[in-house]
């Protein structure tokens, strides 16, 4: 393998300092050996790889916490119309296209199984690194119980892809048991109704606190944390006084919600790319989808620059699969709509966005030591963040030293 060089370009190493121009970055194998002005580097006497950044800038890799990548736009009904294999085909080209956008690790908040994430390390199939939740634990008629009022249960299952639907403490504590040995890196769990789900209405919690307790008792026995879908104010309460610390949406927030996520010390993953998608697409939704698509966007914007402003820890995640893949980084135009400058922004897509998921040693920042997930932006970030949002303007892409993506020249 031997070591890569990557020089003309400014380095934006994550860590929030003023960018470097002239910047370099030197890489052994799959890590950072080193990184800082060109000048400062020890270059190896040999087995020196170039790349010419041409005047772009380097940044860490993307890490997105919320995503789907075995969903291509949700629809209930999918899944009476889908074969199960073309599920994973599907998943192929999302994996690929979010790599190419400059995301090298996502976490799934559900669907994603063990043999996804499998193949992306044994490098069968190109794509992000994953953690993942394999299947979102969720009350009888909750969020993700998809048996329609019809009596027609349209969730798809496999081996592999456990169930999840659980109701009162024992059912609970068998199906989050189920979960992970099934692999899951996460445990993933609706503790509010949603926007997609033909049942329920966002507002409404779901899940008793002893349920939740259960939940995250067990999860903790083996060290995993818990991620929790929630819209409305109660089920917020409610999974942040069981101590789950990663809030996805958050939308209705309001003060008592803040103040206890200050509190616990925990995060909000604002999702705003897929509900400003929703908004796009209104006209398209089903239309058990429409009026909750409409309450949630409108909401999720205004509490979260009250969020932002009180100095909640925030990061990176978008729903993709809900919407489009390989937009992933547009989220981060819509962090600093929220106030983020972009500097912050930036780093709610690589070192906090590393923390939440527990790899800030190894992910996150362009240090010595850590794997080489790299990304070139032909355009300035901090004067143009919109322009990350665009993978044409990325035109590099490494995860662990490797070159997935070079159109530096095109
Ligand atoms: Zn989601």
């Amino acid at each position: 393998m031997g070591y890569i060089l990557i020089h003309n370009g400014t380095l934006i190493d994550g860590k929030g300092k003023q960018p470097i121009p002239d910047g370099g970055l030197l890489i052994e194998e799959n890590v950072i050996l080193d990184s800082g002005s060109l000048k400062s580097l020890e270059m190896p006497q040999s087995d020196l790889k170039k790349i010419d950044a041409h005047g772009g800038f380097i940044l860490p890799g993307f890490i997105d916490c919320h995503v789907h990548i075995m969903f291509n736009g949700f629809r209930v009904e999918d899944p009476l119309l889908t074969p199960l294999s073309l599920y994973f085909y599907q998943a192929v080209e999302n994996l690929r296209l979010t790599l190419e956008a400059g995301v090298t690790t996502v976490r799934d908040a559900g669907m994603a199984d063990y043999g996804v994430k499998k193949a992306v390390e044994e490098d069968l199939i190109v794509g992000p690194r994953l953690q993942i939740s394999v299947m979102p634990l969720s009350i009888t008629g909750g969020h993700f119980d998809l048996m329609m009022k019809s009596g027609n249960d349209v969730k798809t299952r496999y081996p592999g892809l456990p169930d999840s639907v659980c109701d009162g403490p024992e059912e609970v504590l068998k199906r989050v048991r189920e979960v992970l040995r099934s692999g899951a890196d996460v445990v993933k769990v609706m503790v509010t109704g949603g926007v997609m789900s033909a049942n329920d209405s966002p507002e409404h919690p779901q899940f008793t606190r002893k349920e939740l307790e259960v939940i995250v008792e067990e999860a903790a026995y083996r060290n995993i944390s818990v991620m929790a879908h929630a819209h409305g104010k109660e089920g917020i309460k409610n999974a942040l006084n069981t101590n789950i610390k990663s809030i996805e949406h958050g939308t209705c927030l309001d003060q008592e919600c803040i103040d206890l996520i200050l509190k616990k010390d925990a995060w909000v993953i604002p999702t705003l790319l897929v509900h400003q998608h929703n908004q796009k697409e209104a006209g398209k939704l089903p239309e058990y989808v429409q009026e909750d698509a409409a309450k949630v966007g409108k909401a999720l914007n205004k509490n979260m620059k009250v969020a932002y402003r009180a100095g909640v820890k925030m990061a990176m995640g978008t729903d993709s699969g809900v919407g489009p893949h390989g937009q992933n980084l547009r989220e981060l135009s819509l962090l600093c709509g929220i106030g983020m400058n972009p500097m912050e922004a930036l780093q709610a897509g690589t070192i906090r966005a590393a923390e939440l998921l527990g790899w800030e040693d190894k992910i996150g920042t362009l240090e010595k030591g850590k794997l080489a997930d790299v990304v070139i932006s032909k355009k300035d970030p901090l004067a143009h963040i919109d322009s990350l949002g665009d993978p044409d303007n990325i035109t590099l892409v490494l995860k662990e030293g490797k070159v997935i993506k070079d159109i530096r020249t095109s």
